[in-house]
């Protein structure tokens, strides 16, 4: 089998990444940092597509429960590597800049930009010795276009479609592609505070978006087919932001 690790795949748009990969026949390992029962959940639906995986509890931002984590999965399967990285588990709490706090700051900070370093420098070694590999980082219009009361949030996404571009360059030679892909306002737990009435008219589509939109770009990006696609942001946004 070939194996995937979608971080926060739990619940929302990386439940659909892991349901995506599994009809594309991978064996998906669901990252989760709190809700094992949503975890356990996704791990049903890709089940019901014929496919396998496994949870795996880390905190994306804990860069020692990282390593413990994913330092015994690849221990215990020294034949195996995980071929495609989702870099997906993110947070937002927002605030006006005069009034953020230190852990409004450092904590998305923490999960969206550091998160993306902790995993990633893990599996990319195991990509860089097959000479193969797709990473696909999820992070979000906020990151392209600022968004106010988002100075933490922007500066965490911006700060990954950067990092991004420039590990494509570092590994394209050894067949891997790095690939970024920014949703704009996705209906999951992280909106739901959000009335989707008023954010209608300012979205061309005139509606948000689904998990599943996003997961299909995911997919694309994730596969062989988009083999010359590397170093990109495509944007999942009804036409939001372009
Ligand atoms: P969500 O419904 O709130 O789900 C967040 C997921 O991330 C959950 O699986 C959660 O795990 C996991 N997670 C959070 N902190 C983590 C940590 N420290 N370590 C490991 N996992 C962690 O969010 P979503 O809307 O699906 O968002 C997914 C990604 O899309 C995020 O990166 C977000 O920034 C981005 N995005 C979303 C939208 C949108 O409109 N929804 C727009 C643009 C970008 P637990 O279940 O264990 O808590």
């Amino acid at each position: 089998m070939k194996y995937a690790l979608v971080t926060g795949g739990s619940r929302g748009i990386g439940r659909a990444i892991c349901v995506k990969l599994a009809e594309m026949g991978y064996y998906v390992i669901i990252n989760y940092t709190s809700k094992k029962e949503e975890a356990e959940n996704t791990l049903a639906s890709v089940r019901e597509k014929g496919s396998d995986g496994e949870v795996m509890k880390f905190n994306v931002a804990d860069q020692a429960e990282v390593e413990a984590s994913i330092g015994v999965w690849l221990d215990k399967n020294p034949d195996k590597y995980i071929e495609v990285l989702v870099n997906n588990a993110g947070i937002r709490k927002d605030q006006l800049l005069m009034w953020m706090s230190n852990d409004e700051w450092n904590s998305v900070l923490g999960v969206n930009l550091g998160g993306f370093f902790n995993v990633t420098r893990l599996i990319i070694k195991g990509m860089l010795v097959k000479k193969y590999g797709r990473v696909v980082n999820v992070v979000s219009l906020s990151g392209l276009k600022g968004l106010p009361g988002q100075t933490n949030y922007s500066a965490s996404k911006a700060g990954v479609i950067g990092a991004t571009k420039a590990l494509s360059q570092e590994v394209g030679r050894r067949g891997i592609t790095v690939n970024a892909v920014a949703p704009g306002f996705i209906k999951t737990e992280m909106t739901e505070d959000f009335n989707e009435k008023d954010f209608k008219q300012l979205i061309p589509m005139a509606r948000f978006g689904t998990s599943e939109e996003v997961a299909e770009v995911v997919g694309f990006l994730a596969s062989e087919k988009s083999s010359y696609v590397t170093g990109q942001v495509i944007s999942v946004n009804g036409g939001l932001y372009s």
